[in-house]
């Protein structure tokens, strides 16, 4: 957990806040806000002025969404509050991705102080717990209850999931507009230019969770526990991968090949990173084979999960 959030846990607890925040209330306990119309050439969100005055005074943009400037309102009391933040600040959330300056350094925790104060850590884990691992609901029940966008809302699950989860949202033309994964997840995340959300992305997840919600369309596969079908197999790697190229028939020059193809795949991916459990490692060899069409026939073999399983544990036993 960031400075910024634990700010923003002390902050509801000082003013004993609780979901769902109402978040004009919270800011009148340390600013004077107003909403106004900003000029029609700005793009901005909100406005803080001397926040570490006695009076600080808030402004937000009255041409955005209610869930925009919600959000840019808990985003202002952050300025307020965190107190490294000494400027005033002229907030535009979408640029608060750039990781360029300080200036976004402060969007960015910003950000989060608003994140954590409009949906807190714990309760939306408790969410997830409830739901039994339905995401959907939990999607839902954020954004009707803390009245932030979907996009928001998908953020934090992120951040509540354990490693092991991809995601990604994709326009009502299901085009992938953004994608991500959960923290310490390896498994590649879905590239968001010109790819269609599709439900088998990940063919070896361990599940698939689909739905639309107000014409976006949101996909979560699940690595979490993943393991072969038959993991007990008691051979090594090396003799699994000749059983499979002994089964589809492969000889001499083509044999050497592709043997050494899928090896050297195998040990470059997990040479590039070491930890994670061997649960997220086979999951992350897995997503890598699943770009290479032309090893179409290695990988849908009924062993070769197998064979990528128990070369990550005999990678992981070498000094
Ligand atoms: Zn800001």
């Amino acid at each position: 957990m960031e400075a910024e959030e634990k700010h923003a846990q002390r902050f509801v607890r000082k003013h004993a806040l609780a979901v769902p925040i109402d978040i004009d209330a919270a800011a009148q306990k340390v600013a004077r806000i107003e909403y106004i119309e900003f000029p029609a050439d700005s793009d901005a969100d909100g406005i803080t002025l001397g926040p570490k005055t006695a009076t600080p005074r808030i402004f937000v943009n009255k041409r955005k969404p209610r869930s925009r400037q919600i959000f840019t309102v808990a985003h202002e009391i952050g300025h307020i509050v965190i107190p490294w933040h000494t400027g005033n600040e002229i907030t535009t959330l979408d640029e608060a991705d750039t990781p360029l300056t300080s200036y976004f350094a402060c969007e960015r925790e910003a950000n989060r102080f608003a994140s954590e104060l409009l949906m807190p850590l714990n309760w939306v884990k408790q969410l997830l717990g409830n739901a039994d691992g339905k995401i959907e609901s939990v999607l839902r029940e954020i954004v009707e209850t803390c009245e932030v966008s979907p996009i928001a809302a998908m953020l934090r699950v992120s951040a509540a999931l354990p490693t092991g989860y991809v995601w990604a949202i994709a326009n009502a033309d299901g085009y992938i507009i953004k994608s991500g994964r959960t923290h310490g997840t390896l498994v590649r995340q879905a590239s968001a230019d010109g790819t269609i959300l599709i439900a088998n992305a990940y063919s070896f997840a361990v599940s698939t969770e689909i739905f639309s919600y107000s014409r976006t369309k949101y996909g979560w596969w699940s690595f979490v526990g993943n393991i072969p079908p038959n993991g007990s197999d008691a051979r090594t790697w090396r003799e699994v991968l000749n059983g499979i190229l002994d089964d589809l028939n492969y000889q001499g020059a083509e044999r050497k090949r592709v043997s050494s193809v899928v090896s050297s795949i195998s040990g470059y991916i997990l040479g590039q990173r070491q930890g994670g459990t061997v649960a997220d490692r086979y999951a992350q060899v897995l997503s890598r084979f699943e770009q290479r069409d032309e090893l179409g026939r290695v990988t849908k073999h009924k062993d070769f999960r197998t064979y990528v399983y128990k070369r990550v544990g005999e990678f992981d036993a070498q000094p």
